[in-house]
């Protein structure tokens, strides 16, 4: 016998149309690429993004066009999250930050029709243009006065086609699981695949994401996405925003310490979202400036693992909750968010410290399971580590044109992280599996002995990579960045590991460096570094 409920289906554009009606006047707060900030409401947002769907049927756009963007967080970028999905359409998120060889694969294996940007873009616009003949027309996401010079074809003014239509556009309802968006992985190794998302998965995502053990939004939040939104959608925060009739401040290009804590200030953020890196800026700025945040009560962190030093830093110095989270493109990208349970609150400092270094439980909508080389599941005891196999609604099934063919084993996606996962439902991740560090046959995570360097006082950023070692296969070499103005020495450093760990896990050296490598999404690049230290060997072995 089946329900007797109604069967409406999960439309993003009713996310933008609930926010319209019921959160009309709460604002979208855009800092401009071009210099300025500009303020609206959901309500605006709402009628701009009508005008933006007619502006794209008049451009030609059909259902399951693609449309890319090279775009910062403004609320141009959003109008297009909601104009595009909401006739069907895809909208395909380019990160900029990639090699130019790199975007105009993505381009051309993508199909994009039309191509958004902004205009401090224009020139890498300009050197894509040659590689990416299926590109109808190009539009610049800025005012008339304001459009770039650059010899770029099919040039469009995105406030022009948006101005010349009328708001009285209808959203339309169809199959939920219709694609709304894709989003390339970043690609370490091989070709970037696409995943794509789709209503049904982007709401649920919002939904479960909005949760309190989730991100916690609210219609008393002013949420911040540092996260780009050409990564994995800026963690869906411009879905789950306006879902909840959230403020949303969007931060434009300037990433920097300095830009964020000016923002966050003026406009009285209470939450944001980012990679550690970010927080790493946030933090020195305030710390050499003398500065406090005076709303944000909670960050999250995620993307890489946050060291316990940072968490603790926020904490303490400024009485700031960090939410430390892990996900991945393939899941939307969240998977779980670390937040205490009831039973846990009376727990001792040293107790909560072991357990928010983890990243946390599954949001209800993501199973997890470890499995072990044979594929057999592991036990949930928080010591066995295995690979890590997730699946649910908001989970990819497969990439984009079916690259990389079946990728699930018996239903479950293989995350590439390895991981332990405790009695309570805590995962913690202890490396990407290409990153973990054999030494000797027993496994050594880099992520461990890299929140320990970067604990020490005098230690900027930490990386460690599994060196080869004539012995043991590989040992750990920890390749460190100092802070400005402090100084450690090797043995220093080698001892400060002494009784935080086994002694046999202790790195065998130390690198100094002026620089780590990071990813087009702010990641640690292992493998640029171990690139950059192919020839190492170890001394006197
Ligand atoms: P991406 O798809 O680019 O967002 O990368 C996803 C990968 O980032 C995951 O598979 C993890 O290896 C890593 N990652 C994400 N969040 C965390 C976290 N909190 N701690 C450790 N690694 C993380």
């Amino acid at each position: 016998m089946q329900g007797s409920m109604m069967t409406r289906p999960l439309m993003i554009s009713a996310l933008i149309q609930h926010a319209d009606q019921n959160h009309a006047d709460t604002e979208i707060v855009s800092r401009l690429p071009v210099g300025g900030t500009h303020r609206y409401t959901y309500h605006d947002a709402h009628r701009r993004s009508r005008q933006l769907v007619r502006a794209l049927l008049a451009l030609g756009v059909k259902a399951t066009d693609r449309i890319g963007t090279l775009a910062w967080n403004t609320h141009r970028h959003f109008e297009i999250y909601y104009a595009v999905s909401g006739m069907a359409a895809i909208t395909h998120t380019i990160n900029p930050r990639l090699f130019p060889e790199q975007i105009s694969y993505i381009v051309n294996h993508a199909d994009d029709r039309f191509i958004f940007f902004d205009v401090n873009f224009a020139a890498l616009v300009e050197a894509l243009v040659p590689h990416c003949p299926g590109v109808k027309g190009w539009v610049a996401m800025c005012a008339a006065s304001e459009m770039p010079a650059n010899a770029i074809p099919n040039l469009l003014c995105y406030e022009d086609i948006v101005a010349a239509q009328s708001d009285d556009y209808e959203w339309t309802e169809f199959d939920e699981n219709t694609a709304s968006s894709l989003c390339y992985t970043s690609g370490t190794t091989g070709n970037p695949k696409g995943v794509l998302y789709s209503h049904r998965s982007t709401v649920l995502h919002a939904y479960g994401s909005s949760l309190p053990d989730g991100l916690g939004c609210s219609a008393r939040e002013c949420i911040l996405p540092v996260v780009p939104m050409f990564h994995v959608n800026a963690w869906g925060l411009p879905y789950a925003a306006p879902l909840n009739g959230a403020k949303l401040v969007m931060p434009g290009p300037h990433l920097d310490g300095a830009s964020l804590h000016a923002l966050f200030e003026e406009e009285g953020v209470t939450m944001s979202a980012g990679v550690p890196t970010i927080w790493l800026g946030l933090l020195q700025h305030m710390q050499s400036k003398g500065l406090k945040l005076s709303t944000v009560k909670r960050l999250v962190i995620g993307g890489s693992a946050a060291p316990p030093a940072m968490i603790k830093a926020f904490d303490e110095q400024y009485g700031i909750t960090v939410l430390h989270a892990w996900g991945m493109t393939e899941m939307s990208p969240l998977g779980t968010v670390n937040t205490y349970k009831q039973k846990q609150l009376a727990l001792s400092a040293a107790e909560k410290d072991a357990i928010r270094v983890k990243q946390g439980r599954a949001i209800f909508g993501v199973e997890m399971k470890i499995v072990g080389s044979n594929g057999e599941t592991l036990p949930r005891d928080g010591k066995a580590f295995g690979d890590l196999m997730v699946r649910g609604p908001w989970i990819t099934g497969g990439y984009f044109k079916n690259e990389g063919g079946d990728v699930l084993v018996d239903g479950w996606f293989p995350t590439g992280d390895v991981a332990t996962i405790d009695p309570d439902g805590f995962m913690q991740i202890t490396d990407r599996s290409k990153d973990v560090i054999k030494s000797g046959g027993e496994w050594i995570s880099s992520i461990d002995l890299e929140n320990i360097a970067v604990a020490h006082p005098a230690v900027a950023e930490a990386a460690v990579i599994g060196a080869p070692h004539p012995k043991w296969d590989e040992r750990p070499l920890l390749v460190v960045v100092k802070k400005a103005g402090q100084d450690v020495t090797k043995e220093e450093l080698i001892k400060f590991y002494d009784g935080k760990i086994a002694k046999w896990w202790t790195p065998d050296d130390v690198i100094f460096v002026d620089d780590l490598p990071h990813t087009a999404t702010g990641k640690l690049s292992k493998l640029q570094l171990r690139e950059r230290l192919r020839d190492y060997r170890f001394t006197g072995v």
